[in-house]
């Protein structure tokens, strides 16, 4: 399939490799020379514009840093653009408020278009094990499913436009309280006296358990290896939990949902972030 590729960053930059090793011929385009640079090595034929990437393919795919850039981007280079029967497919990780406004630009301009943002980090995007959340009708999801799963490991159809953004959001809020709470018991329990790998073969089959304890504990040389074991290098960059926390709340606030912790978590997110952004979201059992 021809595909545009459009946003090769971190992220971006890993999945148009995989597409090109599944078959596709990528053309991509991305503001930074040296993105493109690594595209153009990964096998991805490059442009100097977003209009000639997208020029005669069949699916579009994005990556982009946030909502205000996937508009433009779409508004001014995609729609329009790309040949009308072209899937229109956003892997950003936006706002629900505008991905539904992009989707109906979309729509008005005659094509389909899911938001499909991901989750996993960039060594899952590289290694094509990312799971896609998707909203759009029933014939976008269908459309879009087969080049998604050449990126990732598992595609789930979450509803109409912006569900997929929703999804994503409504995890990493969760993701974030189960963080803090997690990192909070094990400090809480090495007060008490208790050996962190003892609370943790307790905890882990115990009530407490989830996946912040048994598959990324923030408690060094405790549990499988997870970011906490590299001194929080790698992983998921504080910064961007924080990015998906304001969203969060900002879908909150539009949807009228109360939510008492996922503020918690975003404020405390925010005063580390000031100093830590670059540290995986795990460090923030150093502030405790
Ligand atoms: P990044 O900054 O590494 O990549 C973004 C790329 O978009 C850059 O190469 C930039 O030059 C390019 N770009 C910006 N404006 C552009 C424009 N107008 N036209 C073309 N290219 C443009 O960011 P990333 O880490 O790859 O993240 C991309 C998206 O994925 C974000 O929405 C992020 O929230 C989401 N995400 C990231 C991770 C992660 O671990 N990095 C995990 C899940 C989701």
């Amino acid at each position: 399939m021809r595909i545009g590729f459009i946003g090769l960053g971190n992220m971006g930059g890993g999945m148009a490799a995989n597409l090109v090793e599944a078959g596709h011929q990528v053309r991509a385009f991305d503001l930074s020379e040296v993105a493109l640079g690594q595209a153009k090595k990964a096998g991805c034929a490059t442009f100097p514009t977003a209009k000639e990437a997208v020029s005669g393919v069949e699916a579009v795919v994005s990556m982009l840093p946030n909502g205000g850039i996937v508009k433009s981007v779409y508004g001014s280079d995609v729609i329009g653009h790309a040949p009308g029967g072209a899937i229109l497919i956003d892997c950003s990780t936006i706002d629900v408020a505008t991905a539904r406004e992009v989707g109906a630009m979309a729509a008005d301009g005659g094509y389909m278009m899911v938001d499909a943002p991901v989750s996993g980090g960039i060594a899952a995007a590289s290694a094509g094990t990312l799971t896609f959340m998707v909203g759009g009708e029933d014939e976008a999801f269908r459309r879009a499913e087969p080049v998604l799963a050449d990126m990732g490991k598992a595609v789930i159809h979450a509803g109409d436009a912006g569900n997929g953004q929703a999804a994503k959001i409504c995890n990493n809020m969760l993701l974030a309280v189960q963080m803090i709470g997690t990192a909070e018991a094990f400090r809480m329990a090495e007060r008490l006296g208790l050996d962190p790998q003892t609370f943790y073969d307790i905890s882990s089959v115990s009530s407490g358990q989830c996946w912040s304890m048994t598959s990324y504990c923030p408690v060094p040389g405790v549990g499988p290896e997870s970011p906490a074991d590299k001194d929080y290098q790698g992983g998921f960059a504080t910064a961007l939990m924080l990015k998906d926390l304001k969203l969060a709340m900002a879908a909150a606030e539009n949807a009228g949902s109360k939510t008492p912790l996922g503020q918690h978590a975003r404020a405390l997110y925010e005063d580390f972030a000031a100093e830590n952004g670059g540290l995986d979201f795990s460090a923030i059992i150093r502030t405790l």
